[in-house]
């Protein structure tokens, strides 16, 4: 196995870490990109590598149905086919599957459902999931969980809860026969992929707790906290987070999916998580919405018209240091894919520097001084709302 986490030290609950793939090194606490279709939307893999991100994530469900796990098989893997050479998580795919596929039918077996794209019939079963990803070749792959809508009861919540982990259990068991010996019709592209494990149970702590035991028990690289930012109170999130994250082992890592603005990443760090994945960064450029050290912007206000400055003076990426406020929002309204283009390095690179700021703060044991300089500029301004 080539898969490695290593704990460097903490500052409270924050921990400051990395782990090896065999793509390359990830320093934690890590911010993830979401390059859904095997490309971060409106930004250059150059971009994205020199932005500070060191590891991408790519949809199964998209790349399934859209090239196809065995056409990028056969281009050799996908850091090969994309021309990312460094590492890549997969989601299971199970989240599209039950969010933008239509007529989703979960089953005990699997889910049921039909593409968006042309309305073919697929299912996608914990083995099939393991299964594209190992054609996929990415460095981590996640098992198939079932996603719920917020809020639930707590009856459908235990149902799903324990359905998750016996598709975990079997995720673990179909990777265990593609590492000793693959069928033919599965191309292992990349021998050292991991696997995480994800903990379930909506809003309920001791169902929380339950699936974080029993997907420790089967045993994997490392564990996701799935299932949160979708709808309910931030201080909900946190608190399970911080919860289910103390009963994770310290000896791996934690990865809070989905989430989510700025503020989250601080105190979900602050809550002892080690990687965050989120389409805000770049979904909200695409809108006009930036992330600034001194708050938020929405570039569309006619405030910036002949507004010179840099968007954000405090950042040095590309677009920081050579266009205007004023221009960026012409751009923006002009409707020019460079507006997309530059808003995105923008908040990427917000992200990112925010990432690597956490990682110093902990390293030197500064972290709550940090925390609370942040959240302060983070509350101060939104700039525009
Ligand atoms: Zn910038």
């Amino acid at each position: 196995m080539s898969f490695r986490f290593s704990l460097h030290g903490t500052d409270d609950g924050a921990r400051r870490g990395q782990f090896e793939t065999p793509h390359g090194v990830v320093q934690t606490p890590a911010f993830m990109p979401v390059g859904t279709q095997g490309a971060v939307k409106a930004a250059l893999h150059r971009d994205v590598a020199e932005a500070g991100a060191d590891i991408i994530l790519g949809n199964t469900y998209h790349l399934f149905l859209r090239p196809g796990d065995e056409l990028i098989a056969r281009r050799g893997g996908l850091h090969r086919f994309i021309g990312w050479p460094h590492p890549v998580l997969t989601d299971s795919g199970g989240y599209q599957v039950f969010s933008l596929a239509a007529r989703c039918v979960i089953r005990e077996d699997g889910a049921d459902f039909q593409s968006h794209l042309d309305g073919a019939r697929h299912v996608l079963t914990p083995e099939r999931a393991v299964d594209i990803q190992a054609r996929l070749g990415s460095d981590i792959a996640m098992v198939l969980d079932e996603c719920l809508a917020y809020p639930t009861t707590r009856e459908d919540a235990a149902a799903s809860m324990e359905r998750s982990v016996r598709w975990a259990r079997r995720c673990r068991e179909r990777l265990a026969v593609l590492r000793s010996a693959a069928p033919p019709e599965v191309t292992v592209s990349n021998a050292g992929q991991a696997q995480f494990g994800i903990v379930q149970g909506g809003a309920f702590q001791d169902l929380r707790n339950e699936s974080a035991d029993a997907t420790v028990d089967i045993g994997f690289e490392g564990y996701a906290i799935g299932g949160l930012s979708v709808g309910e109170p931030t201080g909900e999130m946190y608190a399970i987070t911080g919860d289910t994250a103390a009963r994770l082992p310290a000896n791996q890592p934690r990865y809070l999916m989905g989430a989510g603005t700025p503020q989250d990443l601080v105190e979900c760090v602050a809550r002892g998580i080690d990687m965050f994945d989120c389409v805000m960064p770049t979904r909200n450029a695409r809108n006009g919405q930036l992330f600034t050290s001194e708050g938020r912007i929405n570039i569309k206000n006619a405030r910036y018209a002949e507004d010179d400055r840099p968007l954000d003076p405090a950042c040095a990426c590309y677009t920081c240091r050579s266009h205007s406020r004023a221009y960026l929002r012409h751009l923006y309204l002009s409707g020019e894919m460079t507006a997309g283009a530059l808003n995105t390095l923008h908040n990427l690179t917000f992200y990112l520097d925010t990432m690597r700021q956490i990682r110093d703060a902990i390293a030197f044991r500064t972290f709550e001084t940090f925390r609370q300089g942040f959240l302060r500029s983070a509350s101060r301004l939104s700039l525009d709302s």
